[in-house]
């Protein structure tokens, strides 16, 4: 590249999902220039679309963006059930088309130039990068001082400067037509997804059936069990996709360029759930970006999120590892006064447990029982 450029801006933020124009729309209502770039304007964004609905309040989005409020959770191990009403924090379902459509529509109502294009490179010229989208008629340079990647699991941001991948995860997924529930269903152990779990979520009028598929297990030849099992004779095509797996330490930020969102492994173990944390991190990003101070965002997720995320890890181990926890696990549920316990954890309005603390109390849970 020469010094040439056809663009200027203080920030340029690759990839258009929540992360991206989330931390768009902020930086815009804080005057802060910047430039969106998605490579699909309509892209529909393989995922359960299950969100905290708390979202909607925090971040003053259309209630519009809620395609269907979830109140009641189905949880299954391979010996018990149990139903839980999570009225208190319930969760909404968003179709991710619409959802990022409109979430790229209010950053650029915000002030946020919105292209459609698709990062290719960057170079560091003294104290800006100089950055290649290429668009459907033109390749474009644009000059910025922060390179900003929320382009998912597959970064190319962060491949490009980085060297580096996100930890991820093989799921299996598909849209069953025609057919609509109102409530969430997870299957935990080994029938359906050993060390993970399977899921039946709502979806606009379709089903959306998944499951995470661990390494060096027969995931993969369970999920056509599992999907015969919530629905017969049906030819619904199945597809594979990652989801990210929370490291410690993964990268935040590094001579500029900051990763966000899947690009920054940010999805909380166990749940999966990657839409309210890339939501939640790009306004932590946001906020570092206003103050001038880029390791703020390292500091501020840290302290809001790490233990909990930390949290999750461990539970996750402790009770998908084997079916004798998964079954432990939702008998904890059928218990009331666990199951508030439980969910207040996931609400976060419960202090998480350090390894050490959670494996204690679980001891002398298992002990007494
Ligand atoms: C099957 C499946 C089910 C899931 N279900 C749920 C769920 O129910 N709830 C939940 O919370 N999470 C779920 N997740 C995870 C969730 O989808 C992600 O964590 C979330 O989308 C992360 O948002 P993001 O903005 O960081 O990345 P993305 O949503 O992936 O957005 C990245 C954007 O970058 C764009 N892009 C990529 N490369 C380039 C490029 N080179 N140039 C320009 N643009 C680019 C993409 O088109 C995309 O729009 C699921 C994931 C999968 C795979």
């Amino acid at each position: 590249m020469n010094n040439q450029y056809e663009l200027s801006t203080k920030c340029l933020i690759i990839g258009g999902g929540p992360a991206g124009s989330t931390l768009a729309r902020k930086l815009s209502k804080n005057s802060i220039e910047n430039i969106l770039v998605e490579k699909n304007l309509n892209y529909d964004k393989p995922c359960g679309g299950g969100v905290k609905s708390i979202v909607f309040e925090e971040f003053d989005l259309p209630k519009e963006f809620e395609n269907k409020k979830i109140n009641i959770c189905k949880l299954h191990s391979p010996k018990y059930s149990v139903k839980v009403d999570i009225s208190n924090t319930p969760i909404s379902i968003v179709l991710r088309q619409e959802f990022d459509k409109k979430n790229r529509e209010l950053a650029k109502e915000a002030g946020t130039i919105l292209i459609e294009g698709r990062y290719k490179k960057a170079e560091k010229t003294g104290n800006y990068y100089l950055v290649k989208i290429e668009t459907k008629n033109k390749t474009l340079i644009i000059k910025t001082e922060y390179l900003i990647g929320a382009d998912g699991v597959k970064s190319s941001v962060r491949k490009d400067l980085f060297n580096s991948t996100v930890n991820a995860i093989l799921t299996n997924y598909c849209n069953i037509p025609n057919k609509d529930i109102d409530f969430c269903e997870f299957y935990f152990g080994k029938n359906y997804a050993p060390n993970e779990y399977a899921w039946v979520f709502p979806h606009g009028n379709k089903l959306s059936i998944g499951a995470g598929l661990k390494e060096g297990t027969n995931a993969k030849k369970l999920f056509p069990i599992f999907k015969k099992k919530i629905i017969k004779n049906d030819e619904t095509k199945v597809n594979g996709f990652f989801i990210p797996i929370w490291e410690k330490d993964d990268i935040f930020f590094k001579n500029n360029v900051f990763l966000l969102g899947d690009a920054a492994g940010q999805v909380l173990p166990f749940t999966y759930e990657g839409i309210y944390y890339a939501i939640k991190s790009a306004d932590i990003l946001a906020n570092a970006i206003i103050k001038e101070d880029p390791y703020f965002y390292e500091k501020e997720w840290n302290k809001k999120f790490r233990k909990r995320f930390d949290f999750f890890k461990t539970m996750q181990k402790i009770f998908l590892s084997f079916d004798f926890m998964t079954n432990k696990l939702i008998k904890f549920f059928q218990n009331k006064k666990l199951q508030r316990r439980g969910l207040a954890y996931w609400e976060g309005t419960a202090k998480p447990l350090t390894s050490g603390q959670a494996a204690l109390k679980l001891f002398k849970y298992l002990f007494k029982n």
